[in-house]
């Protein structure tokens, strides 16, 4: 059973890079009779706001894109929010203290500024020296029981090699050499982005996630939760970036970069999404127009393109 998910974080409008993913998402799992799910990832609780989430959903309807579990329509595994669901998140970092997995770390902002400065004179990349591995769970119970703060770590394999199966980019291979026992629950008792895209990824059942290029290098991290949390991950698929016409970062200076942005001017809705199809993806057959029902037929997550997508919103102005 094919299920996907589309996770934005509510931090501004939905940018077309998001609309994009969101896209390859929906027409995968249409094409698939699979389930699309949409996840509200609204854990920075300083930068998310609830009318961001809200007009993320009023563009992603408005391009045509029907969620089938999340926000308003409900579902299984809900809630869809996670800022709604940290009790679950607990729960499995509670499990892998338990296990050994994971450890919470006392170390201050000093002691590892110390460390960081220490490798920054050797010349050699920071890694935590993760002295406090070595405390156990009872004895670090017991200073949480006397005030101290303390943060969780993972137990990140410290040789080998990780490696991540994309779909698109093929094997990705990361030494785990550059793993660090990296945090999974902060100090404010909050976890981190990894571990709970992980928990909700495998409690909401996705089989494929497929999301930006910029989060392959979490990927490596969060197989390593999976391995300890014993559960099988999905199948992962990186969409290349999308860049401006002089291959720089996307920004508001290359016109229109948002959803909102284009239904606002009276974009048609149809010029849009033919446009974000076509954006490192196409249906062969040197096609310039598509619908999206066409797309769904036509949808290959193989067929997306390893390469960066130029966006250039003058290619949009004839329509
Ligand atoms: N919330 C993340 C973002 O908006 C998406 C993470 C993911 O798809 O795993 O970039």
């Amino acid at each position: 059973m094919v299920r996907v998910r589309f996770a934005p974080s509510p931090t501004g409008q939905l940018h077309i890079g998001g609309a994009r993913t969101a896209l390859f998402n929906y027409l995968f799992a249409r094409k698939h009779n699979g389930k699309f799910v949409l996840r509200i990832e609204d854990t920075d609780l300083e930068r998310s706001r609830e009318e961001w989430a809200k007009g993320i959903m009023k563009s992603l309807r408005w391009l045509g894109i029907e969620w089938d579990e999340g926000p308003d329509v409900g579902g299984e595994f809900g809630p869809y929010f996670q800022s709604q669901r940290k009790e679950i998140y607990l729960e499995y970092i509670q499990k892998l203290l338990e296990e050994g997995k994971a450890y919470y770390c006392f170390c201050t902002h000093e002691e590892i500024e110390r460390e960081r400065e220490i490798a920054r004179q050797q010349k050699i990349p920071y890694k935590y020296s993760k002295k406090c591995r070595n405390i156990s769970l009872e004895d670090a119970k017991k200073k949480i029981e006397n005030g101290e703060k303390a943060v969780v770590r993972i137990k990140a394999p410290m040789e080998g090699t990780t490696v991540v199966h994309d779909i698109i980019r093929g094997d990705v291979e990361f030494s785990n050499d550059h793993l660090d026992d990296f945090i999974i629950l902060k100090s404010d008792g909050n976890p981190t982005y990894n571990f709970v895209c992980v928990i909700d990824d495998y409690l909401m059942k996705i089989s494929h996630v497929i999301r930006a290029e910029e989060h392959l290098s979490n990927t490596p991290k969060q197989l390593i939760i999976y391995e300890a949390l014993n559960i099988q991950p999905p199948q992962f698929a990186h969409v290349p970036m999308i860049l401006a016409p002089d291959r720089s970062k996307l920004s508001k200076r290359h016109g229109a970069t948002s959803v909102e942005e284009f239904f606002e001017n009276g974009y048609l809705k149809e010029a849009i999404v033919n446009y974000l199809l076509l954006l490192g993806w196409s249906p062969g057959e040197d096609r310039t127009i598509i619908t999206l029902d066409e797309a769904i037929q036509k949808f290959e997550l193989e067929k997306v393109s390893k390469n960066a997508a130029i966006y250039d919103i003058n290619k949009l102005t004839w329509i």
